[in-house]
């Protein structure tokens, strides 16, 4: 059996797998445990690591943790259309920088650059790898070794050590900071503008809202402020819509054609929020702007692959038809899924459950707040509605128990990540959409063990 896994693996992964046995049997000897040492049972424990070595470390999940672009899970589950893109570029050469028309090498923007032109009603276009990228080759092509300004009240951090005084550090700019974490007032720019500046730049409060005595300066302000000093003026929008969000019943956020309207030379935002695309840090404005981008050696080492291009290639056109747009980008689906839909879905798989847990823990359908995260639309919840699941407690303690519940829940084939919320693990339906998959492997979820 070994030899025929070695063969089939290699022999690396097969040397590992046996000596993690034998680190695990002398552990067990030397602590004197029961192990046994039938050498078919060890030959089959020695096959099961090495199949668990074989096994992908990413894996599909289902996110139930009530937040429906989660970084860590990674963000937005992209539409078919894109999907497919995908697997076509992949699967063989594509003209990723080759132009069909004259045979010669061509530019790996422009697949993307006419429709987000078409879509911003910006000049030109770049894309990079995230957001995070976009910035940094933004603050390093037009501002190196000079001063930029932004607000106090929006010196952001974002999760992942993305910390916008550390950004401007890195890519060689001094940050001069204007007016106070709660109020900052045109006139607090005009000095800075004075003390000579490379570029003025306003970012998106993504993850927080400064509320109460408050004061910032509205974005065609401040354009016309910076344009009267012959500076550049520079949006990070973070999540960056495409469309007015207020059509689905959202709050309204600024689209980047209504902040390029407003006068920002630059805007930049990411690829994988609200876009409900792949990971990409898309910068779109001035032309001339935008080709010092193209020349900076920085944006090499940020250039998109052909798959990501094709993903997006294949989503912004979605973008220009905005009535079908909440059927065919998952995101926006899952934003906009009627809370309805979502007790029915709670309701049917909550019985399952139920039926499975039996007295070993307690299931209840409740109403809950549903976050759409990444830093997007940091003050609204979505109504949600969740399975909440507690433990029986036996002899172990709550807190155990609820622990050793939600394991069981992350170590099924599909994992199932929801969430703790004091003594209760909940299942947050609005992102459930593959209901067989759960159902199927709730057979699987092992409650005992340590
Ligand atoms: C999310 C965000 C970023 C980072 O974007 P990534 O695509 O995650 O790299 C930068 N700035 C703002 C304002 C953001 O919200």
């Amino acid at each position: 059996m070994l030899r025929a896994l070695a063969a089939e693996y290699g022999h690396a992964v097969a040397r590992d797998g046996i000596r993690a046995e034998l680190a695990e049997l002398r552990r067990a000897l030397g602590a004197g445990t029961q192990a046994s040492l039938d050498p078919d049972d060890i030959a089959g424990r020695v096959a099961a690591r090495i199949e668990a070595l074989m096994r992908p470390s990413l894996r599909p999940v289902l996110n139930l943790t009530g937040t429906v672009l989660h970084t860590n899970l990674g963000r937005a589950p992209m539409p078919d259309v894109a999907i497919e893109a995908v697997a076509r570029a992949a699967a063989g050469n594509v003209n990723l920088e080759f132009d069909l028309g004259t045979g010669r090498r061509g530019d790996r923007d422009s697949h993307l650059e006419p429709w987000l032109r078409r879509l911003t009603g910006a000049e030109a276009a770049t894309v990079v790898n995230n957001n995070a990228a976009a910035v940094l080759l933004v603050l390093n092509s037009l501002a190196l070794r000079r001063r930029v300004a932004v607000s106090r009240g929006e010196l952001i951090e974002i999760g992942g050590a993305f910390r916008m005084p550390d950004i401007m550090a890195r890519a060689g700019c001094r940050l001069v900071e204007v007016g106070t974490t709660n109020r900052t007032h045109a006139e607090d720019y005009a000095a800075a503008i004075g003390d000579g500046l490379a570029l003025v730049m306003k970012v998106h409060t993504s993850n927080y809202v400064v509320q109460g005595f408050t004061a910032s300066v509205p974005e065609a302000e401040l354009a016309a402020l910076a344009h009267d000093a012959g500076l550049p003026f520079v949006v990070d929008l973070g999540s960056g819509t495409l469309v007015d969000l207020a059509r689905f019943g959202l709050p309204h956020e600024p689209t980047v054609a209504e902040t390029i309207a407003a006068g920002a030379d630059l805007v930049t935002f990411s690829g994988d929020k609200l876009l409900g695309g792949p990971q990409a840090g898309i910068i779109v404005g001035r032309a001339d702007l935008v080709d010092r981008f193209k020349r900076n050696p920085m944006k090499r080492a940020m250039r998109l692959d052909k798959m990501t291009i094709a993903a997006l290639a294949a989503i912004l056109p979605l973008y220009a038809n905005p009535e079908r747009l909440a059927e065919v980008v998952p995101t926006l689906r899952l934003m906009v899924r009627d809370v309805d839909e979502i007790r029915a879905v709670a309701e049917r798989l909550g019985a399952a459950l139920a039926r499975h847990l039996g007295d070993r823990a307690s299931v209840a359908i409740v109403d809950c707040d549903c976050e759409i995260g990444s830093g997007s639309l940091p003050t609204k919840t979505l109504a949600s509605v969740a399975v909440a699941l507690r433990p029986n407690t036996g002899k172990r303690g709550s807190g155990k128990a609820l622990a050793r519940l939600a394991k069981a829940f992350r170590e099924l084939p599909v994992p199932v990540i929801g969430r703790l919320q004091g003594d209760a693990l909940m299942l947050d339906m609005r992102c459930l959409e593959d209901e067989a998959t759960f159902l199927g492997q709730l057979a699987e979820l092992r409650l005992e063990g340590p």
